[in-house]
């Protein structure tokens, strides 16, 4: 197998190096785990266009800029952009409902670690690191790192380390530093682990976890998980949720909160809603490609549904979803 290399820096978007999309500079702020403040998602909601996104991989963008410069100086003294240099490669998914001190401290080390290296700054934006809870809800996810817990140890799967590894959180985080180098070093311009042959570098096992395909709706001990439909949220929504305590955006377009903080309207917290089954790409007018209004047409079809502008189908969910694709003659359907 070839190596699938690119010939340029993948144009991913990040806070600092924006997308200009149809409807106006694009930023996309990396919240490793996906935690952030009330304060932080102020900033975010007051300091873009007013549309949040939120992404599959529990990062934020912010669509419309008017000021991308003054953007970025508003996120980065709320806290929102610890690296410059390495502010498009601190893609961090975690198990979103694990709440230990010691797990959401591993999660800082890493992306502080990850910050700590000047050649890491050369991965792509799409390199994906995932730390699981052992409950495997984030290993399915595809990242080219996972970090698995096991009890007080971790497990660190990808490259040419021993599945069987059970490390100190320190080691482990040392050990996931280490592959993302040598992946580097391996890659001759490949963004990910999987566009190089598994003889140069095994990946995760595909095993090791089915993808999980909705996450956290409905209440959850002390936490409320509530569905952000299509993981679009206006600013008057996002202000709101600035009222609460703590916030952590999950991979499945949904978000957790302390019990008992007031939700805005539009948000859903009942599991059996068919929307934790819908997603939907930026569509009409935000970008230029799309043939529709994606996130106006897009519903409920009593299956898993993700609704696209073309083609390309970007956002689309892992696992088993039917795809419908806007045509000039209306949407075609194509199961995976
Ligand atoms: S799937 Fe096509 S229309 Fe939708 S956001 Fe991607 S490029 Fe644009």
């Amino acid at each position: 197998m070839a190596i699938t290399g690119h010939s340029s820096r993948d144009a991913c978007p990040g806070a600092l190096q924006v997308h200009h999309a149809a409807d106006g500079p694009l930023a996309r702020v990396r919240l490793p785990g996906g935690d952030l403040t009330g304060a932080q998602l102020a900033v975010l909601a007051t300091s873009g266009g007013g549309v949040l996104e939120l992404t599959s991989r529990a990062n934020v963008q912010v669509r419309g800029l008017k000021d991308p410069a003054a953007f970025a100086a508003a996120i980065a003294a709320a806290g929102l952009l610890p690296s410059a240099s390495h502010e498009r490669v601190r893609n961090i998914i975690a198990s979103p409902l694990s709440d230990s001190a010691a797990f959401r401290r591993l999660i800082r080390e890493l992306d502080a670690a990850i910050c700590a290296v000047p050649e890491l700054a050369d991965l792509s934006g799409r390199f994906l690191f995932a730390v699981d809870d052992g409950s495997g809800d984030v290993a399915g996810l595809g990242a080219d790192v996972v970090l698995m817990s096991r009890s007080e140890h971790f497990a660190v799967f990808a490259g040419t380390t021993d599945l069987l590894l059970r490390l100190p959180p320190t080691e482990a985080i040392h050990e996931a530093v280490e592959v993302a180098q040598n992946f580097l070093r391996l890659s001759e311009g490949a963004w990910r682990v999987h566009d190089l042959p598994r003889e140069i570098f095994p990946g995760v096992p595909a095993e090791l976890s089915k993808p999980r395909t909705s996450g956290y709706v409905g209440d959850f001990g002390e936490t409320t998980g509530a569905l952000v439909p299509l993981g679009r949220l206006t600013a008057e929504q996002a202000m709101v949720l600035a009222e609460a305590e703590w916030l952590r955006i999950t991979p499945w377009r949904t978000l957790l909160v302390p019990k008992g903080t007031r939700l805005p309207e539009g948000l859903i917290t009942d599991p059996e809603s068919p929307w934790l089954h819908v997603t939907a790409c930026t569509g009409s007018p935000g970008c230029a490609k799309s043939l529709s209004d994606v996130q106006a047409d897009a519903r409920p079809i009593g299956a898993p549904v993700h609704w696209s502008g073309c083609a390309r189908r970007c956002g689309r969910p892992r696992g088993e979803v039917v795809d419908l694709i806007a045509t000039t003659s209306g949407y075609q359907r194509r199961a995976s």
